[in-house]
């Protein structure tokens, strides 16, 4: 693909996170009017005779750190983004990197047919601070925009574009704190900007469509030797919509009848069971050993390749919209924005 001429809108809507904190006695918090005021500077002075993007940065108040995203506000966000989505070539979120991948799995699911770039980023170490990985990841959301034909949610960090709804926050310290392990990067950033020659935009042939969400009873169930299963008939009690179950490896699970029958309980309850692999890489493959098979017999689903961030924006989605998705079981057995 080459790259694209026109100089392009974008809207930059800055959320809160570490990229415009600041030290306090409480520890890192951010700084309303820092990040906005320093990047329209920088914008202004470093942007304007490069052929750049006309950007218009908003800042959301109150700031947040992203550990305090909520239903509410990713919905505020996707409204946000359709509201403007006639005036803007694309969209830079700016968000705190520790539910990011949240966000933009949520994005992915929410804004059905955009046809525009949404990417998502932050920065580990604040822009405040010297070496701080935010001003790459910013410009580069910019370059990326302004210069290719991507019409999807993206996440950028350390350097690279990736799927939205493909991406799980990986490394606490590292500046490549996210990764995309089962899905390949967009785009490759370094002296050259390299699209992946596999990347197809996605063909929208359908008018667009806000899907908002609403909170689910969502329980995950972490497994390991050793474990008491009779603390799984607490969920008889509690009875979650879904009950996700970190299984081992490929998706397997405890043969005994004390750790099945009660998980098959729950089902016969209601519940709806899925396993999603205590693994951050590859396929998940169930039916391969006896108590994933077992598990799968008694109605139990399985996630795919899909992220667990992936897997709690899907779930949202499909139970908050049930006239759109009235088959459960079909919804969730295809992808619905390349989430597998
Ligand atoms: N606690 C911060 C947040 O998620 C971490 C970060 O942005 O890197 O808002």
């Amino acid at each position: 693909m080459t790259p694209t001429q026109r100089k392009k809108k974008i809207l930059v809507i800055y959320t809160g996170g570490t990229i415009g904190m600041k030290p306090s006695a409480k520890g890192l918090v951010p700084e309303k009017g820092y990040l906005t005021d320093k990047l329209n500077e920088l914008l202004k002075y470093e942007l304007s005779n490069e052929g750049m993007p006309d950007v218009t940065v908003v800042e959301y108040d109150p700031l947040i750190d992203s550990a305090d995203m909520d239903i509410a506000k990713i919905n505020k966000l996707a409204q946000d983004i359709n509201q403007q989505r006639d005036n803007y070539d694309g969209f830079v979120v700016l968000h705190g990197t520790d539910t990011m991948a949240f966000t933009s799995s949520a994005l992915s699911f929410m804004l059905i047919n955009l046809d525009k770039p949404v990417i998502v980023t932050g920065s580990q170490l604040p822009f405040a601070q010297f070496r701080s990985d935010g001003k790459n990841n910013v410009f580069n959301a910019l370059y990326i925009i302004s210069h290719f034909d991507i019409n999807e949610v993206c996440l950028f960090f350390n350097d690279k574009l990736m799927r939205g709804n493909r991406v799980t926050k990986y490394s606490t310290d590292g500046f490549d704190a996210f990764k995309s392990l089962n899905a390949e990067s967009i785009v490759d950033v370094g002296v050259q900007i390299k699209l992946n020659p596999n990347y197809k935009p996605i063909d929208v042939t359908f008018p667009f469509r806000l899907r908002e969400l609403e909170a689910q009873s969502i329980e995950f169930l972490f497994i390991y030797p050793g474990m008491d299963y009779q603390g799984i008939e607490k969920y008889l009690k509690s009875k979650p919509k879904v009950l996700v179950i970190m299984s081992y490896g490929i998706g397997n699970v405890p043969t005994v009848p004390d750790f099945q029958d009660r998980v098959k309980a729950l089902m016969q309850a209601g519940v709806i069971v899925i396993c999603c692999s205590q693994c951050a890489m590859g396929e998940m493959a169930m039916q391969s050993y006896e108590g994933g098979f077992m598990l799968q017999q008694s109605g139990a689903l399985q996630s795919f390749s899909m992220t667990k961030e992936a897997l709690v924006a899907k779930l949202q989605l499909i139970l908050s919209n049930p006239s759109c998705f009235p088959d459960l079981l079909e919804a969730w057995n295809r992808p619905i924005a390349r989430e597998f």
